[in-house]
C-alpha cells in the first residue's frame, strides 16, 4: 500500500463526463489499496472568465484611479476550483467511493499575505492523513489557501501544482502525480514542435529551469517544492484509458519523472527548449556612466514589483555615457516607463526607448555545464534562419535568448533540432 497525491488539472476537468474519468482514475488507485488524496483545478477556461469579471467591472461614475482589491479578487477566483472538488466528490460518492471535499480554509493550508501570489507557509496534513487511514478520499481545491488575515489566498497561475505537491510533503505522499492533457514533459512544447519527446525523467534543475522559462507543465513553486521536499513527482496524462495496462504501476507509472539528476543515467547535454512570450524590452539611452546608477534605475522598478529579466549595459564610448537595456513582462511596461521617468533626476538618461511583443526562446540543460559550444551552435543556428538575436543571457545550465516575437515558433523548431532533440 502507499500514499499517492493525485492532481487534474483545467482541461482534466473541464466538464461532467471528465470528471467522471478524473474518478476513475482515482477509484483505479483506491482499488488497488492506496491511500489518495486529490487535487483539483477549475474547469478550463474558469479562472480566466474569473479574473475577466473582476477587471471588467464598471467604474460608479466619477471614479477615476482604477479600483483594485486582491483580497476580494481571491475570493472571486478562488471559486473554480470549489465548485470541481465538490463535483468531483459527488462523482466519487457516486462509484461507491467515500469521498469528501475540501477548500484550502478546511484543511488548512496555510499561506503568507501576497493575495493573488500567496506562498504556501505551512500544511496541516494531520485531519486528511487521519481520513485517509479510515479509508476516505480527500479532494482538495487547488490554487488556494488561508492567509495570515485569515482570508481566502490564491496561489499564482497555474498554483495548483504547488497545492499537490505541498499536500503530498504535507501527508508524506509516495508519489504525486500530476495529470494533465500532455502525457508527460516533453523537449520543448509539443504543441509548438509535434516532433518533441517525451522524457522518462528530467533534473529538478532542468524543470526549474524549464518552468521559469516558459514551460507551463508545471508552476515554478510546485517544482522547488518537490525539490526541497523530495516529492516523487510524476507528469502523466488524465486521457490515457483509466484502467490500460501499466496505469496502476507503483514504481514506474507512464510519465515523466521529476527527480534528481543522480538518478538521470544518459544525460544529454541539452535536454530540452522553452520559450516565453509577451517579453518587453526597454533601453535607457545615455544614462551617465558612474557608480551608483544601476541602483538608481532598478531599484526604484523592484520596490514597484516588476521584474526585471535580461539586464544588458553598454561599454560607454566616450566614457561618460552609457546606454542601459533590459527587459520585463509586456503587461508591466507601462508601470516600468512611469517609474523611470519618475526617477530620471536620480538616473539622468537622455530619452526612453520600449518595444512589445517580444519572446525569450532558452536552450537548457546540465550537461552545458561540461560541454563548450553549445551557445555558439544556437546563435549559428538562428543566424542561417535569418533570425536577429536581440539580447542574450547565459547561466550553467541555459542561454536565454531574446527575438522579435513572429519568429518563436521557427526559433523553437530550429534549436530543437540543431541539438538533435527531435524524434528519431
Ligand atoms: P493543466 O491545466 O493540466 O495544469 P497546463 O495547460 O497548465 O495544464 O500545462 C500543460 C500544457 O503545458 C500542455 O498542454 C503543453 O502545451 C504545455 N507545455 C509547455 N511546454 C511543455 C513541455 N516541455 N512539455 C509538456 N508540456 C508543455
Ligand atoms: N485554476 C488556476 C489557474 O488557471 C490554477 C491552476 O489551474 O493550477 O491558474
Ligand atoms: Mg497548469
Amino acid at each position: 500500500m502507499a500514499r499517492i497525491v493525485m492532481k487534474f488539472g483545467g482541461t482534466s476537468v473541464a466538464d461532467l463526463d471528465r470528471i467522471h474519468n478524473v474518478a476513475r482514475h482515482v477509484k483505479r488507485e483506491v482499488d488497488a489499496g492506496h491511500e489518495v488524496a486529490v487535487v483539483v483545478s477549475a474547469m478550463s477556461g474558469k479562472t480566466n472568465e474569473l479574473v475577466g469579471w473582476v477587471h471588467g467591472m464598471p467604474k460608479a461614475t466619477g471614479a477615476n484611479s482604477p479600483f483594485y482589491d486582491a483580497r476580494e479578487y481571491d475570493a472571486i477566483v478562488a471559486s473554480g476550483e470549489q465548485v470541481t472538488s465538490g463535483l468531483l466528490a459527488i462523482a466519487l460518492q457516486s462509484m461507491g467511493i467515500n469521498a469528501r471535499s475540501w477548500q484550502g480554509w478546511q484543511i488548512p493550508i496555510k499561506t503568507d499575505n501576497a493575495h493573488g501570489a500567496a506562498r504556501i507557509m505551512d500544511i496541516n496534513g494531520e485531519e486528511i492523513i487521519r481520513r485517509m487511514g479510515e479509508g476516505q478520499v480527500a479532494v482538495v481545491a487547488g490554487f488556494q489557501g488561508l492567509g495570515p488575515d485569515n482570508r481566502i489566498a490564491t496561489l499564482g497561475r497555474g498554483g495548483s501544482d504547488t497545492s499537490a505537491v505541498a499536500i503530498a510533503a504535507g501527508v508524506k505522499a509516495d508519489r504525486c502525480d500530476i495529470y494533465t492533457d500532455v502525457d508527460g514533459v516533453y523537449t520543448t512544447d509539443p504543441r509548438i514542435e509535434p516532433k518533441a519527446r517525451r522524457l522518462k525523467k528530467i533534473a529538478f534543475e532542468e524543470m526549474l529551469e524549464m518552468a521559469s522559462l516558459g514551460a507551463k507543465v508545471l508552476q515554478v513553486r510546485s517544482v522547488e517544492l518537490a525539490m526541497v521536499h523530495k516529492v516523487r513527482t510524476f507528469v502523466r496524462s488524465s486521457f490515457e484509458d483509466p484502467d490500460a495496462p501499466g496505469m496502476g504501476d507503483l514504481l514506474n507509472p507512464p510519465g515523466t519523472l521529476i527527480c534528481d539528476e543522480e538518478e538521470i543515467v544518459e544525460q544529454e547535454v541539452v535536454t530540452g527548449i522553452a520559450y516565453a512570450k509577451d517579453e518587453a524590452q526597454i533601453s535607457l539611452r545615455r544614462v551617465a556612466d558612474r557608480p551608483g546608477v544601476s541602483a538608481a534605475i532598478f531599484g526604484p522598478l523592484a520596490e514597484a514589483h516588476i521584474n526585471v529579466d535580461m539586464i544588458v549595459q553598454n561599454i560607454s564610448e566616450d566614457g561618460s555615457k552609457t546606454d542601459m537595456t533590459f527587459t520585463v513582462p509586456s503587461g508591466d511596461v507601462e508601470k516600468a516607463l512611469k517609474v523611470l521617468e519618475a526617477a530620471k533626476a536620480q538616473v539622468g538618461f537622455d530619452v526612453i526607448q520600449h518595444e512589445t511583443g517580444l519572446v525569450k526562446v532558452s536552450v537548457i540543460g546540465i550537461g552545458m555545464r561540461s560541454h563548450a559550444g553549445v551557445a555558439a551552435s544556437a546563435f549559428r543556428a538562428l543566424a542561417e534562419k535569418g533570425i536577429n538575436i536581440k539580447a542574450i543571457t547565459t547561466s550553467e545550465i541555459k542561454i536565454s535568448i531574446l527575438i522579435d516575437g513572429p519568429y518563436a515558433e521557427l526559433a523553437v523548431r530550429t534549436l530543437h533540432s540543431v541539438y538533435g532533440l527531435d524524434k528519431k
